[in-house]
């Protein structure tokens, strides 16, 4: 077994735990009406702008569309945090989306409704190891996702997020290196199959989309014949072959607007249903299976960690002393340099 398939055991059984321990809070519908027009107020007073992710709840991205925010996948977000003039950035989403905002802005304050919102990729990659992974293959271009921690992004050459990964790779590809790719498994063999690169693969996984099941899905197809399968690279290539468009969030919705179909089923996390939804809102929509029948999931299509974005959470947001981000300086201005290749690469 691979130090990384060790890690995900792990984290497996630390997801089992959370979801045990988590008592999801209920809001009424007045008390959710207080809490938005409180984070309303506050965004104002403080002149900050929510910065969502697709997989956060409901409430979470009308207050990020509302207040002049922005709902969008790991890309739009770093670049949206890094343009807008606002001091103060409240992202809503996992922990290296806090940290990658801060590399980007290491002059703005940068604060999440928690720091516990992590992500299993950043788990399953630990810098120690990772770096020993590294120094093992000095020949190879080292590309990693998004999904790392700082100091995973400043060991490598390259960062890219889903929307860019393939064409990242390709790029490099053309241009004869041999890549390191890290951590997603899923996501490294989509690529490598889609360029024909050389491509060694860390031993990572997404614990939400690793439980998409092509056995299932076959059976949901069956029930809709004309619906258009979408689906994400981090799940298991089993799944990627059954899909009409494969795609990062924000390709997922945009292939929903521009495909003729009526149905679509989606292989991502349900968060994204919302804002799908109000794009497409006379399409249906209907999420793959992500267990079998009479299976477990252990995730159902739901991020533990972005749920922990929770509205209580983003109310108290100004007032936790221990929910500011922080990056070492030295480490940020090392992660910087792959962070802003990957933004210079989608600009050209
Ligand atoms: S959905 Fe998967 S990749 Fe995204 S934050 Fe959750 S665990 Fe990480």
């Amino acid at each position: 077994m691979s130090i990384a398939s060790e890690h995900l055991l792990e984290i497996r059984e630390m997801v089992k735990d959370h979801l045990e321990h988590h008592e999801e809070r209920k809001l009424s519908a007045d008390r959710e009406q207080f809490l938005m027009q409180q984070i309303r107020e506050q965004l104002a007073q403080e002149n900050a702008v929510l910065v969502a992710h697709y997989y956060t709840q409901d409430a979470v991205q009308d207050l990020a569309e509302e207040t002049g925010g922005i709902v969008s996948d790991s890309l739009e977000m770093a670049r949206f945090g890094k343009d807008h003039s606002a001091q103060t950035l409240v992202v809503a989403g996992v922990k290296f989306m806090g940290e990658t905002a801060k590399i980007l802005t290491p002059e703005k304050r940068v604060l999440m409704p928690t720091l516990e919102a992590t992500c299993s990729l950043d788990i399953g990659c630990p810098i120690d190891e990772f770096s020993e992974f590294c120094d093992a293959h000095p020949d190879r271009t080292v590309v990693v996702y998004a999904n790392t921690s700082a100091a995973v992004k400043a060991r490598a050459d390259w960062v890219v997020t889903s929307s860019i990964a393939k064409d990242v790779v390709s790029h490099l590809h053309a241009n004869g290196e041999k890549i390191l790719f890290a951590p997603d498994r899923h996501l490294g063999d989509y690529i490598q199959r889609s360029t024909g690169a050389d491509v060694l693969i860390w031993d990572g996984a997404c614990i939400v989309h690793e439980e998409f099941k092509a056995d299932g899905l076959r059976h949901t197809m069956k029930e809709h014949p004309d619906a258009a399968v979408l689906v994400h690279p981090e799940s298991p290539a089993s799944v990627i072959e059954l899909a009409d468009l494969v795609g990062s969030t924000s390709q997922i919705i945009n292939a929903a607007v521009e495909m003729g179909n009526k149905e679509f089923i989606v292989a991502t996390d349900q968060g994204i249903f919302h804002t799908m939804q109000k794009a497409v809102p006379d399409k249906q929509l209907i999420i793959a299976p992500t267990a079998g029948h009479g299976a477990t999931c252990y995730s159902c299509a739901n991020c533990p960690w972005m749920a922990m974005n929770e509205l209580e959470s983003l109310a108290a947001v100004f007032d936790q002393p221990d929910n500011e981000v922080f990056v070492d300086p030295d480490l940020g201005k090392r992660a910087m340099l792959p962070l802003q290749r990957m933004l210079d690469f989608k600009r050209n």
